[in-house]
């Protein structure tokens, strides 16, 4: 049987901030082979599957996947080896069981989704098909359009931003590569724009400039005159934050330290809702903290049908949880990331929950990324219409690009681009 597994092979490498992660090869009866690697988040949901670390101390940081790897080498290649690599779901399943926890917590997510990512890929090369097809059959044909974070805050940079990320959206276009092509238009004008100020353009963890500013409308304006310097309209390229605000969430306040501001529930969704009317923002993530489900319906009842409202740590790529959240009408996006849920099956299923409910979904990177752009394939394979991986620097985020490039430049005139409806 050509298709059955005959090997899997893990090891430990480093993620884009020099911390370690796993590398698994899955190698097939027929001389094909998969390889992939996990990213891994700084902030987090509570409700993440778990991502399993080794925590010795004065070695890595504590941050050795070692464990992990150990998992994916010893326990989960023995229940796979001699299976039909073409049967996600089983092999995903066979992982779940395997560990038996709820969040993974046994094996570990990132050794479980590294096996996962590589029996896909094993799968496409058995089959000579490119992943995305492979993935979406033949109804893949939508380019995402990319949120591309030019201006990093909160966790990932170290200036006094409250906001984590300050994204640009080139949705008025006719292709992929028109939009990425404005966007490092935009990127370059913000370069200058930084420069003339006497601001830092050095970059933060998903390659946007990290700035030392405090204010977050300051940077949303630096962003805005960059689109216009370089000769873009708000019909073109809008903006998107994604707040992250569960980690400036406390006690039922919202404390924006760079900004000497401390509300409650209420007057920050006044506050985020002023900052929609203020700025061309087409998408907010995370606008209200996971722990503050009534600010959320709050802030819900008031924007869903404008733009994009982003779930992200409310849902973790959950099915469950995405179920949930669309019954109590929180939202009307979901963000979805991989790791967060630890199988490819799972995260396919949590998409086509947003899809039969008329919800938008966003497939995503994390902020510690490896090489792998397994999630460009996944974009185009699931028809998300959006991805978010982040800004037009740094390889582990231009690689997701260059892979969307190349696919667009596969799919040729079956490719369409801007499919989203709010
Ligand atoms: P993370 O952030 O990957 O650092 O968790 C990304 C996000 O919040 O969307
Ligand atoms: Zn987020």
């Amino acid at each position: 049987m050509q298709n059955r597994i005959v090997d899997i092979v893990s090891r430990q490498i480093l993620n884009s901030r020099g911390e370690p992660t796993l590398e698994t090869t899955v190698y097939t009866e027929k001389g094909s082979k998969g390889c992939a690697s996990v990213p891994s988040g700084a902030s987090k949901g509570k409700n993440e599957a778990f991502e399993l670390r080794d925590n010795i101390s004065g070695f890595y940081g504590g941050k050795s996947v070692l464990k992990a790897v150990q998992n994916v080498n010893d326990c989960i290649s023995r229940s796979l080896i001699g299976q039909n690599v073409l049967n996600q779901f089983r092999l995903d399943m066979i992982m779940k069981e395997l560990d038996s926890s709820k969040n993974k917590e046994n094996l570990g997510a990132n050794a479980i989704l590294s096996v996962s990512l590589a029996c896909a890929r094993a799968a496409a090369n058995t089959l000579d098909l490119p992943l995305y097809r492979y993935i979406g059959g033949i109804s893949a044909h939508v380019m995402p359009i990319p949120m591309i974070n030019i201006l990093n805050g909160g966790v990932h940079a170290d200036n006094g931003l409250d906001f984590q990320e300050f994204m640009i959206v080139p949705y008025g276009f006719g292709s992929f590569s028109d939009s990425l092509k404005a966007a490092n238009d935009i990127f370059s004008e913000l370069k200058e724009i930084l420069k003339k100020n006497g601001l830092s353009t050095a970059v933060g963890d998903e390659g946007g400039y990290s700035p030392d500013i405090e204010s977050d409308e300051y940077a949303l304006d630096l962003i805005s005159e960059a689109i216009q310097k370089a000769g873009y309209t708000f019909e073109q390229v809008k903006l998107a934050i994604d707040f992250a605000s569960s980690g400036f969430f406390k006690d039922g306040y919202y404390n924006l330290e760079g900004q000497n501001l401390y509300l409650n529930s209420a007057e920050f969704c006044s506050y985020v809702f002023s900052l929609t009317e203020k700025y061309p923002l087409i998408s907010i993530e995370d606008p209200m903290s996971e722990d503050d489900l009534n600010g959320w319906k709050m802030l819900s009842e008031n924007l869903n049908g404008k733009i994009m409202v982003v779930s992200d740590d409310l849902t973790v790529s959950d099915p469950e949880r995405t179920e949930k959240i669309i019954k109590e009408k929180i939202a009307n996006t979901v963000l979805i990331k991989p790791n967060q849920m630890g199988t490819l099956s799972e995260t396919l299923q949590t998409a086509e929950i947003c899809r039969k409910n008329g919800y938008n979904f966003i497939i995503s990177h994390r902020s510690g990324e490896t090489a792998d752009t397994f999630i460009s394939d996944l974009s185009v394979g699931v028809n998300s219409g959006v991805i978010k991986t982040g800004s037009l620097s740094r390889s582990e985020r231009t690689e997701k690009y260059n892979r969307l490039l190349k696919i667009e430049n596969d799919l040729k005139n079956n490719a369409v681009f801007n499919q989203i409806k709010l």
